[in-house]
């Protein structure tokens, strides 16, 4: 069962080859059995899980999303009553949400089945997943390879068939780049698109949540049900939610692809600029016509997010301090002592490296220095991607330099940081992008990144679908995968 994809399984169940049931059973054996090697859950609710499946085996009048309903999947970090939300954190071990992120209720209403939830970087901070509290996530292709993050182990899961399909949040390129790592795809939707209600804050004018799946069809199912307005969440935007499922089989002939100029420079792995080329071609081959393009600020693009996103997780992480949830230190002698060593204690090291260097650029005297720079950088870095989709359609290029690199290889934080030199302008433009499998390097994947204007899921969901058409790498599976029954 675990080969198929999400649309596939949908098929299966509809015609009663197997029940909701025996296919939650059987996902639930596959992460007993498997996932004591990649640490890719924090938390498997089978019990719940269980009972899901058997509600949504109830008949019902309502089977519109026939797709995902009887479909488990996991999420990272969004926020589900009575189950543990940790957020990868230690600040937030065993932490019990009391309220359904919009997310979870709208994956619930659809009668999908929450496995659990899994690994992350702590508060999605990192590009490895070793940042996680609950250790580091194993990447199924290569078991000495990071799954890439922070999503690593909604990626790891995928890619392992221990789910068909989870959720991840991409603040920085948190879905693209452990969808390149473990060979899966992964959109980050517009800034807006989806709801960020009840989704533990990052950094609130970055942070989005999407879909990590097998396939372009399966992400397009998934977004059509997680879409769309919220009055709960002020910055999701009232815009009607087209059907991105309808919207795959549009020919691409005429499609306008640019590539990005500053996408194939200096630091890009050969192997996956070979890959990336490849798949350029294919795109050629189905009509699409291929041109150079600049985006002439992407060099300030990291800068600019370390400055940005850094001042609002400061902000965001100011509520942890050991008196109304999370991590309490012992024995506290007064209230400054029960603040300090509560949130010293409960906090790992990038994460406290943030919080200094967030609360520095706000301070008095820095402010204009740094943040104010940096948002008026972040303005260039949008107008540069609005200005190239007068020209092209659709933007490609890798979604990471390299493919994904061995446990404990970086070890210093700016290596880390360039990791997502190719997403994280992304975030800062708010436009959406996916990473679609292209290849492997050294027998790791290597993803392809498509993106695209506001609002212009569909069409890229549709660019990437056709690629999956006419190519198999997103079917290709890690051997690791087929040790489990
Ligand atoms: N790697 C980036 C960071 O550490 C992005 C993470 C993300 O998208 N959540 O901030």
């Amino acid at each position: 069962m675990y080969e198929k994809t999400l649309t596939q399984l949908a098929a299966a169940l509809k015609s009663g080859e197997f029940s909701s049931r025996e296919l939650t059973a059987h996902y639930l054996q596959r992460i007993e059995q498997a996932d004591g090697k990649l640490n890719s859950f924090i938390s498997v609710t089978a019990e719940q899980a269980l009972k899901q499946a058997e509600v949504a085996e109830r008949p019902s009048g309502r089977q519109r999303r026939a797709a995902v309903r009887h479909s488990p999947s996991a999420q990272r970090y969004f926020l589900h009553p009575g189950r543990e939300t940790s957020c990868g954190s230690k600040m937030l071990d065993n932490f019990i949400a009391p309220y359904n992120a919009t997310v979870v209720e709208k994956l619930n209403a659809a009668g999908t089945i929450s496995l659990g939830k899994t690994n992350m970087d702590e508060f999605a901070m990192g590009s490895s997943n070793e940042n996680s509290y609950y250790g580091p996530v194993k990447n199924p292709w290569d078991l000495t390879a990071v799954p890439g993050g922070s999503s690593g182990g909604s990626a790891a899961a995928v890619a392992a068939g221990l789910v068909p399909a989870a959720m991840g949040t991409d603040t920085g390129g948190s879905i693209r780049q452990p969808a390149a790592f473990c060979g899966i795809t992964g959109l980050k939707p517009t800034y807006g698109r989806v709801s960020r209600f009840g989704i533990i804050a990052y950094a609130s004018s970055l942070d989005q949540a999407g879909p990590m799946a097998r396939s372009a069809e399966d992400c397009a199912h998934l977004l059509g049900v997680i879409a769309g307005h919220d009055g709960r969440d002020s910055t999701s935007v009232a815009r009607g939610v087209p059907d991105y499922v309808e919207g795959l089989n549009a020919p691409l002939s005429g499609l306008k692809i640019g590539l990005p100029k500053e996408y194939f420079g200096d630091g890009l792995d050969p192997d996956v600029e070979k890959a990336v080329r490849e798949a350029v071609k294919v795109y050629e081959s189905l009509g699409a016509t291929v041109r150079e393009v600049s985006l002439p600020h992407t060099h300030y693009a990291i800068p600019a997010y370390y400055v940005i996103a850094p001042a609002e997780a400061s902000s965001n992480l100011s509520r942890y301090d050991g008196v109304r949830f999370g991590h309490r230190c012992d024995n506290p002698s007064d209230l400054i002592d029960l603040y300090t060593r509560s949130r010293a204690e409960g906090f790992g090291e990038e994460v406290k490296r943030r919080i200094l260097i967030g609360t520095h650029t706000l301070s008095e005297g820095f402010f204009d220095a740094y943040y104010t720079k940096a948002q008026q950088v972040r303005r260039l870095i949008r107008q540069d991607f609005l200005d190239a989709f007068e020209d092209v359609d659709v933007l490609m290029g890798p979604a990471s330099p390299t493919p994904a690199f061995d446990l404990g290889a970086k070890k210093d934080p700016v290596s880390m940081y360039l990791q997502d030199i190719y997403t994280i302008a992304v975030n800062l433009a708010g436009i959406p992008g996916i990473s679609v499998p292209a290849g492997l390097a050294g027998g790791r994947p290597v993803g392809l990144q498509i993106l695209g204007t506001h609002f212009a899921e569909a069409q890229l969901l549709n660019v990437a679908h056709q690629f999956q058409q006419a190519t198999d790498w997103h079917l290709q599976r890690p051997a690791f995968a087929e040790e489990y029954a």
